[in-house]
């Protein structure tokens, strides 16, 4: 056996290799994933790599992690064209020089053949390997994986194409994996909405300490910000030391919490209606669709979601959902009205929705609405860029209509707006909308 072969991958790092990662073009998903599967797996990942098509820094990249890591997975560059420079770079990194795999070859050779083609000379590279290392077969495409050593880190280099990835990672990456044995790696998230993440921290307190185990953080995306609880260490008390933190996290942000995983507010909104056997419609101004958009992506939908009223111009609101005309055009020299933006107006949007789906026969328990500021142009002293009033309207029950202040640009507010719109029915449905889920948000 090799020095290799004996030590578990305790550490692993993550290189993904292209010039269109690096330039923006496209978005590393691979690296992202395979965090996950390694995460689970107990084992710890503690670096990242990028790196564009260039032999020289793949290679460099290579060495200097493998000094640090016993586990290297590498994707993308295995392909036949001159960009394609992975399988040079683990050669140089591995000191050794590229040999044909016959295997390799023959494989290549019959799926040629297969097509009614035969092999080029530029396709047959892919059936090259450094001496030492082995190919790892393709069944979703045309490019091996090859696995070999660098220093004494296992190196595993898939194709870049996620669909031919990461079922190779699964059949051949997986289970030559050796995490540490005993030591286990629990992750949760638990979703909040309605509170930056600034006052989120400050509730969780000393349970972010950085080396408390588990360890607790928090990350704010398009207004959620989930809480990540992390622990490391032995088996045995995993379960105990996961479920206490949990608990913990819990209680501190109780009220604004909705879901665990991966789960989005519109997802949790579409699940918390069905349970209920409720359906909700829009009346949507400034985010002129957004609110029927995310709601309507969430697969089942259609069981809660009627439809609703894109109510952009004035005349819209009054003619669509009987909003008071007086309420909207002011007349020079007449006292103030509420406007198009206002409380007033948001509230007799969903109201108005109700009624008017009621006159119709239809059954909607929820009507959501917003108006507001979306900038650039149209603030004013009284309603700057970012004034938003949503009102969430419930059958039988009192309207609750909420005066945001949203930062960021036109796009930031129109999101945030139909995000906050469908975080409002989806709290009430939870037991009640936080009263601090009103007036400022942060954009993040
Ligand atoms: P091919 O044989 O298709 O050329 P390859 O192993 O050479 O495969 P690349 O050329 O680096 O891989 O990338 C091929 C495609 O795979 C890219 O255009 C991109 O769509 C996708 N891809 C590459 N790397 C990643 C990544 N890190 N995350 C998500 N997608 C990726
Ligand atoms: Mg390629």
């Amino acid at each position: 056996m090799t020095n290799a072969e004996m030590m578990t991958h305790e550490r692993a790092a993550i290189v993904s290799i292209g010039d269109e990662l690096i330039l923006g073009q496209a978005l590393d998903t691979n690296t992202h994933w395979l965090a996950q599967r390694l995460t689970e797996r107990g084992i710890r990942v503690i670096e990242h790599a990028t790196v564009d098509d260039d032999r020289a820094r793949i290679d460099a990249t290579l060495r200097r992690l493998a000094a640090d890591v016993q586990c290297i997975v590498v994707t993308g560059g295995l392909g036949p064209t001159a960009d394609d420079l992975t399988r040079q770079a683990l050669a140089d990194a591995m000191g050794q020089t590229l040999v044909e795999d016959p295997e390799g070859l023959a494989w290549l050779e019959a799926i040629e053949r297969a097509r009614g083609r035969t092999l080029t000379a530029q396709r047959r590279v892919q059936a090259q390997r450094p001496e030492s290392a082995s190919l790892i077969p393709n069944e979703h495409g045309t490019a091996p994986g090859i696995r070999g050593v660098v220093d004494d880190a296992d190196v595993f280099c898939l194709p870049g194409p996620p669909r031919e990835m990461r079922p190779m990672f699964e059949a051949s990456v997986e289970p030559a994996l050796r995490p540490p044995g005993g030591r286990v790696i629990r992750a949760e998230l638990l979703r909040t909405f309605g509170l930056p993440e600034s006052v989120v921290a400050e509730r969780l307190g000393a349970l972010m300490d950085r080396d408390a185990n588990p360890t607790v953080g928090t990350t704010a995306s398009g207004g959620v910000v989930t809480v990540r609880i992390r622990f490391e260490g032995a088996e045995a008390e995993a379960a105990t030391a996961m479920e206490a933190a949990c608990a913990q996290v819990r209680t501190l942000v109780g009220d604004v919490l909705f879901g665990e995983g991966e789960t989005t507010v519109p997802a949790a909104l579409v699940d918390a209606l069905r349970t209920r056997g409720e359906r909700v419609l829009v009346v949507e101004s400034c985010t002129s669709g957004l609110i029927g958009a995310m709601i309507g992506s969430v697969p089942g939908a259609s069981d809660v979601f009627l439809g609703g009223w894109l109510t952009y111009a004035n005349a819209m609101k009054s003619a669509i959902v009987g909003v008071p005309p007086q309420w909207l055009d002011v007349p020079p020299g007449v006292p103030p009205v509420p406007g198009a933006v206002s409380a007033e107006t948001a509230a007799a949007m969903a109201e108005g929705a109700l009624r008017v789906a009621a006159e119709r026969g239809i059954d909607a328990h929820h009507a959501l609405s917003v108006t507001g500021v979306a900038g650039p142009g149209g603030g004013t002293d009284e309603k700057p860029v970012g004034t938003v009033f949503i009102a969430r309207a419930t059958r039988g029950e009192i309207t609750d209509v909420r005066h945001f202040l949203i930062a960021g640009d036109r796009s930031d507010i129109r999101e945030r707006s139909a995000t906050t719109a469908t975080g409002m029915l989806l709290h009430h449905l939870r037991g009640g909308t936080p009263d601090v889920m009103t007036w400022q948000m942060e954009t993040t």
